[in-house]
């Protein structure tokens, strides 16, 4: 199986700033599996999801990139 972001243990997930099992690393960000899975069912137009974009600055294009195409190559 192909992915393109690595899972890693025991960091600090850049939105929650929790200690997490796993997540996702995009740009040395560590963004754990509850918070990419939030981000995804986020609306456009909630509130929260200019909370994440402002987090995730100019990377969240490329974090929604790697969730969305994460289960191919
Ligand atoms: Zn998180």
């Amino acid at each position: 199986m192909a992915v393109t972001a690595k899972k890693y243990t025991g960091e600090t997930c850049m939105i929650c700033n929790e200690k997490k099992a796993e997540g996702i690393h995009i740009c040395d960000q560590l963004i754990c599996d509850s918070c990419q899975k939030e981000m995804l069912e986020t609306d456009v137009n909630d509130i929260k999801y200019h909370y994440y974009l402002k987090k995730l600055s100019k990377l969240s294009i490329q974090v929604k990139h790697a969730m969305e195409s994460g289960h191919s190559s």
